[in-house]
């Protein structure tokens, strides 16, 4: 499959990586929109939220909680930070491989655009 994130959880691209484990991988954005922009992925395929089926419910989670364990790592827990994932083109969503973005490190403005 021709997926960009796919290869980059098979070191067939490079990434600079922040956590990984059998399941999960995580990598610092290459186009930051915060002091920290790390990427948190399933090493499984699923293209967008919409086609993980709730039996991979258990793999969503561990998505958020490598998310805060990164947040406690990069000591920005306290501070606070934000996670979002988007979906299909009106989400914003321009990877698809579902990914968790992990922004940090200013304040972050709400709405989003
Ligand atoms: O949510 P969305 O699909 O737009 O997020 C994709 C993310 O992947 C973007 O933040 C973009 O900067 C990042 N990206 C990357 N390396 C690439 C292509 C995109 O880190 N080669």
């Amino acid at each position: 499959m021709d997926c960009l994130f796919c290869k980059i959880a098979a070191k067939q691209i490079p990434a600079k990586t922040a956590f990984e484990n059998d399941r999960v991988i995580a990598f610092h954005d290459l186009f930051p929109q915060a002091p920290t922009h790390i990427l948190i992925i399933p090493k499984a395929h699923y293209t967008t939220l919409n086609d993980v089926p709730a039996s991979e419910a258990a793999l969503v989670g561990e998505l958020m909680t490598t998310a805060s364990q990164l947040a406690k790592e990069h000591g920005f827990d306290e501070a606070g930070y934000r996670v979002v994932m988007n979906c299909n083109p009106d989400g914003g969503q321009s990877v698809y491989h579902i990914h968790l973005h992990l922004l940090a490190g200013r304040k972050l403005t709400w709405p989003p655009g």
